[in-house]
């Protein structure tokens, strides 16, 4: 059986307790490796050797590490398949949908990269004489890193390559629902070259690695992924000792329908974005808003074509929607059903947990569809996380936007439209911090700023220059050579 450690200061390691954690297939129910079940004690190691590693690697020459993060990026490249299919194993997602997300960590180091040869900051006039003024940015120190599960490969790659390449050292604590993929991940680095301690992976459950790493006091910046009121709670501990935390939180995405749309798009683009990932993205439109003169056709269409998804083992290629990640959330996701119904929502398509055949074993759940939905129920507002998506009518454009901003959530939204007007009226009044037109609403490309209004962050962007900020702090540096005491606004 496979047994994955801890790599703390360059060396893989067991939890100090000795103890160990399994992760099973949620498809077959298959064992896939034991892994270091850690507490306090290895997180403070952790820290301590990224502690010890940031003294040299901020002043590593940025386009060295840009080589070092070229080098992954490479190997990250070679092992693309095999990584896209262990990912599968370990989380149910298709493999094509897999290697989309290996592909966005390739890309990603491939972009920071060479933001080792860029970083820029500013130069500018002084309002003095013989006086040089300028900007730069400088890294933060020791980062704690806490990720989810339904992109094991590209959330954690979107924080480590930002933080690496600004100079950051490294505590990383993924979800233990995918601890083999950030072994994988952190396999790559050592083979790129990464010097020790710069980097260090911490298995093992959010009480106690995550909370252990949110409260250490040689942790300069708590940078998290996953629910909003996990986030909310690190935002409360963070703030005590005055942290810096950036958080991408829940989503209750909607895609808007008008009468005049592309049908056969808004169908293509909404089984994707539903769908995919078994609705476990967190941009998965959960929310269909249907302009009345096309909810019918619209509804009919996609029931017929979600009825017709085959559920199965990722890793068949003839597999449309996987497993869910685990029974729990089989479970929860499950357990909207019986609240869409007692809301009085009518359910059209799935609505039930699958069990026949080879997917007895597995945690998969029907896609579902619910049409007329109110925008108060529940299920219209409450993130599902799962192949859940509620289709509400109404009659105008002013209408369907009021519907798409009314949730507690901003991360992703979009319009199908063939009006250049509607589209521009959305682009200016939807708030989200993602907006698609003629798209579903998720394919984040990773060079644009990522992240999300309201509840959904805390106002940070990952991905793209905005990336940098969070990993960053700008020093402002004044440099005078009048050989005197020049005075800023008096002189
Ligand atoms: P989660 O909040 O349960 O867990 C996220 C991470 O936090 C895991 O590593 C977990 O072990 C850790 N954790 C759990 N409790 C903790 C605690 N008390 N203190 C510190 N760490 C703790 O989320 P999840 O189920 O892994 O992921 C699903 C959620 O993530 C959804 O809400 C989804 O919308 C969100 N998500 C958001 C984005 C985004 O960019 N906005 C991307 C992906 C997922």
């Amino acid at each position: 059986m496979a047994q994955f450690k801890n790599y703390i200061n360059g060396k893989w390691v067991e939890a100090r307790s000795g103890e160990e954690f399994e992760r099973k297939n949620p498809a077959t129910g298959k064992l896939i490796g034991t892994y270091a079940k850690s507490d306090a004690r290895d997180v403070d190691d952790a820290v301590q050797a990224a502690k010890a590693a940031f003294a040299k690697w901020r002043l590593y020459p940025a386009p060295k590490r840009g080589e070092i993060l070229y080098r992954l990026g490479s190997l990250l490249a070679e092992n693309k398949d095999r990584l896209a299919r262990e990912m599968t194993e370990e989380m149910g997602k298709v493999l094509t949908e897999a290697g989309g997300d290996v592909q966005e960590g390739i890309d990603m180091c491939f972009y920071m990269a060479g933001e080792g040869r860029r970083q820029w900051g500013q130069t500018t006039p002084s309002e003095l004489p013989n006086k040089w003024n300028m900007s730069t940015r400088k890294p933060l120190g020791v980062v704690g890193m806490i990720t989810p599960w339904n992109f094991p490969m590209a959330i954690p790659t979107w924080k480590i390559m930002p933080a690496l390449i600004t100079g950051n050292t490294v505590v990383f604590k993924p979800a233990s629902f995918v601890p083999r993929s950030a072994v994988r991940l952190v396999e790559l680095f050592e083979e790129a070259g990464l010097p020790e301690g710069v980097i260090n992976l911490v298995l093992g459950g959010g009480d106690p690695v995550g909370t252990t790493l949110m409260k250490h006091p040689d942790v300069a910046l708590i940078s998290f992924t996953g629910s909003t009121d996990v986030g909310r709670e690190v935002s409360i501990e963070a703030a005590k000792s005055m942290k810096h935390v950036s958080l991408e939180l829940g989503g209750k995405n909607a895609v808007i329908v008008m009468d005049d749309a592309d049908l056969d798009l808004a169908v293509d683009g909404i089984l994707w974005s539903a769908f995919g990932t078994s609705g476990q993205r967190c941009t998965a439109a959960s929310r269909v808003i249907a302009h009345r003169g096309i909810q019918s056709e619209l509804v009919e269409r996609l029931a017929a074509r979600a009825a017709a998804m085959r559920l199965g083992d990722g890793l068949d290629s003839s597999t449309d929607v996987g497993p869910l990640v685990s029974g729990g959330q089989l479970e929860r996701v499950h357990s909207y059903i019986g609240v869409g119904k007692g809301e009085g929502a009518d359910l059209v398509v799935g609505g039930a947990i699958a069990r026949e055949g080879a997917l007895e074993k597995g945690f998969y759940h029907q896609p579902t569809i619910f049409n007329n939905v109110k925008h108060t129920m529940r299920i219209a507002q409450e993130e599902i996380f799962g192949p859940v998506v509620s289709v509400i009518p109404v009659d105008t454009l002013d209408e369907a936007i009021a519907v798409s901003n009314g949730v507690q959530y901003g991360l992703s939204a979009s319009i199908f439209t063939a009006n250049l007007n509607n589209a521009f009226r959305a682009m200016q009044d939807i708030y989200t911090g993602i907006l698609y037109v003629n798209a579903g609403t998720t394919g984040a490309e990773i060079h644009l700023p990522f992240g999300g209004t309201k509840a959904t962050g805390n106002g940070h962007r990952e991905a793209g220059q905005a990336g940098l900020d969070v990993f960053t702090e700008w020093q402002s540096i004044y440099v005078d050579y009048s050989g005197k005491l020049q005075r800023a606004q008096i002189d």
